[in-house]
């Protein structure tokens, strides 16, 4: 098992969140994990016809982001491929990051190439340092990482606001942007629809030099927010509206997570995203398909700037994949916010949410979420991937992994009545039942124990093998015990089972399978055991499209859901369901976090912070490195060992 050697259990002493705050370092970038050459989707194909028509020959790499001088200075870039992960920093990370991180990481370090980190910082609002540490954290978590070719690639796009603004004076100086004193109500009204042209501003045509003063005046703080814009001037009869003569720099007098207070205007996401790119020498820009109306305008905004001579040739090329959407979660950032805020969740990292922070403490693992990449592929078709699939990737991962351990979550005493009291006779578990080289750990068996309490029944059904009056059944790794009564409090409840005994049949001895039992069930020393609380956590909504109505869902067949796409201030697309039929908040699933209090064998009480197991019967469970302590351990549990969720309304 792999061990993250520098993680420690926090002092008792420590908030939850010092705790979480410890967890700093991880293991460094897989570059030799998981053969995945043998994956072909259609992003593949379009790198591998790029490289062998040698798209990419003449490209230079100025040894940072910069303009078409800084990179003619450069040498040839080592890098055969550059790709980038952008996320705004405005929140954590969840599934559907996990799918691009995978997506792009994946593509660099099976091409020789490198992926960049990439702040998408342009939004002076909503933006932190708490949202940019987690993020570097979880793509870290994943396996990935941006040291390459003796650098580090991690970029902040708040970096290249002087090369926006000076980008933007020669898109005015050169006749390709004017400022509008429009107001935004009249802009949007002026716009036209999908079947009518729009209507000229009345500055479209203003002197350049008369827009350059004014975007001047912009950048020095004299107008208010919202009073005029930078447009791009494009084609008001651009049957794509996205090229009717789109906003590109607004002034929000607003403070700046990095940049302070340097900057009273701020470029909007569509015009700085391509600049981005062409500063980094990205050579393939994959984003998510609500992005592909736009690609128009990122290639408009390059050439004009390549044209000008300020950004390097070859220009970066955007390609749109479907993102992931997935069943029985929601993966909208705005609802998780919601989910946090109204306290739905215990916070960001809670184990039923689907952010990478959760995943983690949940038991998920990143070899699990890179083999889910994997299988679940890259289209541009929109569809659903069922939770189901994301479940079997990780039991797959953790089945390989895992070391065994017993657990009895249910707890009932079985007293050995034919056993002294003070007598331990010392029994012997294997750590994998496929892996010898794992060795096995010693548990004690005593007079009393703890069972489920589900293994023993007073009058059996049929084909019912564990313990009742008059049967015999092994204690796994332990003795044959023959049932031979039980105790019962005044309500009639099951207090204790009683039976006894065979000193001959202990596991591994000879002539111990001389003794032909059909039921095996698993127990511990109540002597020896460690009771501690364990979380049972399970999907975290009880129906695979939360707000919609199921049948109707289960009828499409998980067809694509209708998107409507929204700008937002800063011009950025979002996604938004339609067709809410009812509050999705109904659809919490309310058993999705039971926590009880178990009984399990010693030595998991030095379970060390994220040890993963298999217990026994159970499932997979985690140490969680928040709550526990050292020497105390919590469990959560990650993953049943089979889907009993079935074809439940999926
Ligand atoms: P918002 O919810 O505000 O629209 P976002 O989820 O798009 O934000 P970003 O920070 O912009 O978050 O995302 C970073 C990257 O992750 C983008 O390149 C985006 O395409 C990708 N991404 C986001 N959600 C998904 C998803 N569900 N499937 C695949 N990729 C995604
Ligand atoms: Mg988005």
């Amino acid at each position: 098992m792999r061990r993250l050697a520098t993680v420690e259990w926090a002092q008792s002493s420590q908030s939850p969140r010092a705790a979480r705050d410890r967890i700093q370092e991880y293991p460094v970038s897989d570059r030799n994990a998981p053969d995945t050459a043998h994956i072909t989707n259609f992003i593949r194909n379009i790198v591998d016809a790029d490289l062998a028509a040698d798209r990419f020959a003449t490209r230079r790499w100025g040894g940072a982001p910069g303009d078409a001088a800084q990179h003619a200075a450069g040498a040839a870039d080592p890098a055969r491929i550059r790709t980038r992960f952008p996320p705004e920093p405005n929140g954590y990370l969840h599934f559907g990051h996990a799918k691009s991180v995978c997506l792009n990481f994946g593509l660099a370090r099976d091409y020789g190439g490198v992926c960049h980190m990439r702040f998408d910082d342009t939004n002076p609002e909503k933006e932190e340092q708490e949202y940019v540490d987690s993020i570097i954290n979880a793509v870290k978590w994943l396996g990935f990482g941006w040291e390459a070719f003796g650098q580090s690639h991690l970029f902040y796009a708040s970096d290249y606001f002087g090369f926006m603004y000076r980008a933007a004076e020669y898109l005015i100086t050169s006749g390709n942007a004017y400022i509008d004193l429009q107001s935004a109500e009249a802009m949007r009204a002026s716009r036209g629809t999908l079947t009518e042209r729009g209507i000229d501003s009345p500055w479209r045509n203003r002197p350049a030099d008369e827009s350059l003063r004014l975007f001047h005046e912009m950048r020095d703080g004299k107008h208010a927010d919202g009073s005029m814009v930078l447009r791009a001037k494009i084609d008001m009869g651009s049957p794509n509206i996205n090229m009717r003569d789109p906003a590109i720099y607004r002034i929000k007098h607003a403070e700046h997570h990095r940049t302070g207070d340097a900057w009273c205007v701020y470029p909007m996401y569509t015009y700085a995203h391509p600049i981005e790119d062409a500063l980094e020498q990205i050579t393939h820009s994959i984003c998510t398909l609500e992005f592909e109306d736009q690609r128009p305008f990122y290639d408009w905004v390059l050439e004009r700037l390549a044209e000008g001579g300020l950004l390097a040739q070859p220009l970066p090329k955007q390609y749109e994949f479907a993102r992931l959407n997935l069943t029985y979660v929601v993966l909208s950032k705005r609802k998780l916010i919601q989910l946090v805020e109204e306290e739905h969740v215990d916070g960001w990292d809670d184990p039923r949410m689907p952010t990478i922070v959760g995943a983690r403490r949940r038991g998920f693992t990143p070899e699990g979420f890179r083999l889910f990449a994997d299988r679940i592929g890259v289209s541009k078709a929109d569809s659903w991937i069922d939770m189901s699939v994301l479940e079997e990737c990780m039991r797959d991962d953790l089945n390989g992994r895992a070391q065994r351990r017993i657990a009895v979550l249910n707890p009932l005493k079985l007293v050995i009545d034919n056993f002294p009291a003070e007598d331990e006779v010392i029994c012997h578990a294997p750590n994998h039942p496929q892996k010898p080289e794992l060795g096995q750990r010693e548990i004690p068996f005593t007079r009393e124990l703890w069972i489920e309490a589900e293994d023993f029944v007073e009058t059996p059904p049929k084909g019912y093998f564990r313990l009742y009056p008059g049967n015999t059944v092994r204690l796994r790794y332990g003795f044959v015990v023959k049932c031979v009564g039980a105790d019962k409090d005044a309500d009639g409840n099951i207090t204790a089972v009683h039976c006894e005994y065979m000193p001959d049949s202990k596991s591994g001895t000879p002539g111990s399978d001389n003794y032909k039992v059909k039921g095996n069930i698993h127990w511990v020393s109540a002597k020896h055991a460690y009771q501690c609380e364990v979380r049972l956590y399970d999907r975290l909504f009880r129906v695979p499209n939360p707000g919609k109505r199921q049948q109707e869902h289960a009828a499409a067949g998980h067809a694509p859901d209708h998107h409507s796409t929204e700008l937002d201030e800063s011009g950025k697309l979002h996604q938004h369901e339609e067709k809410v039929e009812h509050d999705w908040l109904d659809d919490l699933n309310p058993q999705a976090k039971q926590t009880i209090v178990a009984q399990l064998e010693p030595a998991l009480r030095n379970a060390q912070p994220e040890d993963r197991f298999q217990f026994e019967r159970h499932g997979y469970f985690v140490a969680d490195h928040v709550d526990s302590r050292a020497g105390a351990p919590v469990f959560n549990r990650a993953v049943t060992l089979k889907d009993s969720w079935g074809k439940a309304g999926g």
